[in-house]
């Protein structure tokens, strides 16, 4: 790939919103199928704007599948059903087969999934994630393809050796393929294409018995196939992702691209829970044990059960907590109120004025570059900066003794089903998908499909089930809906709607990346050493 353009060019910007980016030849002969085994790299030229579109873009994808792949059994209706709603919108490649052209579509898909490559090779849990993801796509994908000659087509071109059989085949051994076949009647044999795979290529379905065997071919149906594809899938992306591995220190001199992706897997796409807000002012402190025992995530309990019992925590503990509580709506006088009532306990509120306030005003943008910080994303907390002994930062459910943390969520009332399900979760580095469930067990089971990506997402979601068939109106604070409200849908995330207006859509994901891009720990610390710094002078 090679890049071009700066980056925010709103001409190209809008181009791109119309559709018309194509910036080299005509390549559309490089994807003659809408199944790709992403052999061969991208060759197209690039701007930079896009490069980051498509990342982003991905990135959402594959969140996305994870999702329905921890919420649904992989093949059920419920699973396809909730794999499509998204998927419609975010890669309409996949799903739909209507698409007059989707040249576009499918060069996306292809350059997206090597950008990704370049993000996700770095480390052995990134490449599992992103292997995991890939393939769970890949698996929805083929399986949607129902068309055998697109299935043959796609099986000849990518050189795998799977030839479909003739119905007169087919129906000559019929009666050995039902009994052999795992549960399948006639019916279903009469109208599922079958396919000669050599037995050393199906060992799986051999070993469990599912296939019929003759003369050293196994008989696969259509929805089997897809597993011996997937294996061969599944070792190309790993072989293909220790590669890019190795090259990614030639991409090191590039400092327009590597702090990119260096972010790319941190990266949190949802709501931005910055201070201009609605619902700043609108919490009492006199309520904050009581928000922290119903509605805090687990991570922002502790360190508010810590900040209670102990009076202080230490410096990312503070930030981490204290950007939660200017996101749900504390205004910086109340957070100055709230952390001197706690440190005055053990220290002089002179030396809390003088060590400690400045930061509180810092994060809410009224000392040094003013900059309005935004609240910590779980990736972030979960990916970054990781607690030492003292420390109360992090995410329990990543960072915390998997002994400890089952005392905890059963101090907290979670049932003993519970608790073993949340840790089988945590086993796994299915850290926010244990969350979403610590969530749905505390509040009654009351929401089976929320996704927990933010603390302060966590938070919104837990006052709107808490204030029943009211309005949650924002931090504390809840109202009927007015009678014109009603009948209206609910208002939608920003960058999760569908993109009926690509330039906003593609502005607010920008935008989002570039606040979070604006906050790494490295400003934080500066801004700590500035404080610092100022409070020595
Ligand atoms: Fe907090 Fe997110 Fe971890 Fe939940 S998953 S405890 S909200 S960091």
């Amino acid at each position: 790939m090679q890049f071009g353009g700066e980056r925010k060019n709103a001409h190209q910007r809008q181009q791109r919103g119309r559709g018309k980016a194509r910036l080299s030849g005509d390549n559309s002969s490089q994807y003659t199928h809408r199944l790709q085994f992403y052999r061969l790299p991208p060759t197209d030229n690039i701007s930079l704007n896009e490069f980051e579109d498509f990342a982003i873009s991905r990135v959402k994808v594959l969140r996305h599948v994870e999702q329905a792949g921890q919420s649904y059994v992989r093949g059920t209706e419920k699973y396809k059903e909730y794999m499509d709603k998204e998927l419609r919108h975010l890669m309409p490649l996949a799903v739909r087969k209507d698409l007059k052209d989707d040249f576009e579509e499918r060069r996306k898909d292809h350059i997206s999934h090597f950008i990704l490559r370049l993000a996700y090779c770095k480390s052995e849990d990134l490449r599992r994630w992103f292997i995991s993801q890939e393939m769970d796509l890949f698996r929805y994908r083929f399986l949607m393809e129902t068309d055998k000659r697109e299935v043959t087509r796609f099986l000849q071109e990518n050189d795998l050796q799977f030839t479909p059989i003739p119905e007169d085949e087919k129906k000559q051994i019929a009666k050995y393929l039902c009994a052999s076949s795992f549960s399948m009647t006639m019916a279903m044999i009469e109208h599922t294409d079958f396919y000669k795979v050599p037995f050393t290529e199906a060992i799986d379905l051999v070993r469990g018995r599912k296939v019929y065997l003759h003369k050293g071919w196994a008989y696969v149906p259509h929805n089997d196939l897809v597993s011996i594809i997937l294996s061969a899938f599944r070792s190309h992306l790993s072989q293909a992702l220790a590669v890019t591995a190795r090259s990614i220190p030639h991409l090191e001199e590039d400092d327009r691209l590597l702090p990119m992706l260096n972010n790319l897997s941190k990266q949190y796409l949802g709501q931005n829970y910055s201070s201009v807000k609605t619902n700043t002012g609108k919490i009492e402190l006199k309520d904050m044990d009581m928000h922290a025992r119903k509605s805090f995530p687990l991570c922002m309990r502790q360190l508010h059960t810590e900040l209670r019992e102990n009076h202080h925590i230490r410096h990312h503990g503070r930030m981490q907590y204290g950007l939660f509580l200017k996101g749900i709506g504390l205004t910086l006088e109340q957070a100055l109120t709230f952390w001197r009532s706690e440190f005055s306990k053990i220290m002089e509120v002179d030396k809390f004025d003088k060590q400690y306030a400045y930061n509180v005003r810092h994060s809410y943008g009224k000392e040094g570059k003013r900059t309005d910080y935004t609240p910590y994303s779980c990736m972030k907390i979960i990916m970054t900066n990781a607690p030492a002994t003292g420390d109360h930062h992090g995410c329990p459910f990543r960072h915390t003794d998997s002994k400890l943390l089952k005392q905890r969520l059963a101090s907290y009332k979670v049932n003993q089903a519970g608790v073993d399900e949340i840790i089988d979760l945590v086993n796994k580095s299915h850290y926010q998908v244990a969350c979403s469930k610590y969530f749905m067990l505390t509040h009654n089971n009351a929401k089976t499909d929320v996704s927990i990506q933010h603390p302060n997402q966590y938070f919104e979601e837990s006052m709107k089930i808490l204030s029943g068939d009211k309005k949650y109106e924002g931090s504390g604070r809840f109202s009927s809906p007015r009678p014109s409200q009603l009948n209206k849908p609910p208002p939608q995330r920003p960058v999760e709607q569908p993109s009926q207006n690509q330039d906003t859509t593609t502005k607010a994901t920008n935008d989002q990346f570039e606040d979070e891009f604006n906050m790494s720990f490295e400003e934080l610390e500066a801004m700590e050493k500035e404080a610092m710094e100022k409070v020595s002078a």
